[in-house]
């Protein structure tokens, strides 16, 4: 017998969604963005790697200084308040390690990102899960929560509603703990919970590269907190977690924001439309705030839909879910991509 930790030998781990490795799919599963990032960031990596990849026997800067400088200015805090990570999936993966002991308890809403669990169960942390309401508020969330850590998804992935600010305002008044605000889709929504780091000791946003800046592949994250939670992150983290690569990515992007607006424009645009023409015939449609809309058929029977895109080469997302499988989580791909997804919907009723 290995002498695992019970905690780890018990747990099932994480299933990613699936990644077809062959050409072909129209591939709208994973909330990746359909176009590519800004052309400044190829040209940085192409520039750090020097000649015939020369500069990449050297380490990277372990404090990401650059990047958190840009990320700083454009989030207008100081540096100390932002870490940069590895996939914001570092960053929930540090949170829970740093405020969540074994016993204690991590909270997140259900339905939102299960990755947090898989998380809490490696660490051996309890986990609560809080249900939503008919109108998209928490249902019994206590007066005072005592957990140790609240992740609160918004936009909620995959429903694509958003909680306004004055809402997740008062959840940062009843958390005791830590509350975390991932933001991982905030890029394409109206507003963001970033200026009530500095109002509540306890509120922590992170956001990651691999949606809006269309940056899945070189796993970026950040977060923006007050200097002690950064310092705590800091602490526990791989000290070389990015590479030079990712970290030359990560300011290039963060500077071109006009190319973000853009990115993010057509996204919204291409969304909204195909929003509509579902509904056209007969889909309810969350009014989604993020890349990827939550859909549900007429006949609430999201597998038989799911399937028969399967079976035309286009991978949405289906969740066995009591909660979800009347619906799709469908991602926003390019304004082709999602004429070819209608008109496969209307075919199959
Ligand atoms: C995609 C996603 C993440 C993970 O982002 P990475 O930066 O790719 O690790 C975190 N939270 C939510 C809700 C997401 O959808």
């Amino acid at each position: 017998m290995l002498p695992l930790r019970k905690n780890i030998a018990e747990m099932a781990g994480y299933v990613p969604g699936f990644q077809p490795q062959e050409e072909g799919w129209i591939k709208l599963n994973t909330n990746e963005n359909p176009y590519p990032p800004s052309p400044m960031v190829a040209e940085a990596i192409v520039a750090e790697m020097g000649n015939g990849g020369e500069n990449l026997r050297k380490y990277p800067d372990a404090g990401s200084k650059e990047a958190r400088q840009i990320a700083a200015e454009l989030y207008r805090v100081d540096p100390e308040w932002v870490i940069m990570a590895n996939g914001s999936d570092e960053l929930l993966n540090n949170l829970i390690r740093a405020f969540a002991g074994e016993g204690e308890e991590v909270a997140y809403i259900h339905p939102s990102y299960s990755y947090y669990a898989t998380l809490a169960e490696i660490q051996g942390a309890r986990i609560r899960t809080f249900g939503l309401t008919e109108d998209f508020k928490i249902a019994d969330f206590p007066e005072r929560y005592e957990g140790k850590l609240f992740f609160l998804t918004s936009p909620n992935a995959p429903l694509g509603f958003v909680f306004d600010n004055s809402y997740i305002e008062k959840l940062a008044q009843r958390c005791s703990g830590i509350l975390v605000v991932d933001e991982a889709y905030a890029d394409f929504a109206d507003d963001s919970a970033m200026r009530l780091v500095q109002k509540y000791e306890n509120v922590v946003v992170t956001r990651t590269f691999s949606k809006s800046y269309s940056l899945a592949g070189m796993r970026l994250g950040l977060a923006i907190a007050r200097p002690e939670v950064i310092q705590a992150l800091d602490k526990i983290r791989d000290h070389y977690h990015l590479d030079r690569l990712a970290l030359v990515a990560a300011s290039a992007a963060l500077k071109d924001q006009e190319y973000l607006r853009l990115n993010v424009g057509r996204v919204r645009n291409v969304r909204d439309c195909f929003s509509n023409d579902l509904r056209t015939f007969g889909y309810q449609v969350i009014p989604s705030h993020a890349n990827y809309v939550f859909a549900v058929p007429t006949d609430r029977d999201g597998k038989r839909v799911y399937e028969a895109l399967f079976k035309r080469k286009i991978l949405v997302r289906y969740f066995s879910d009591p909660l979800l499988q009347h619906g799709l989580r469908i991602s926003i791909g390019t304004r082709e991509e999602m004429q070819k997804t209608l008109a496969a919907l209307r075919e199959i009723g």
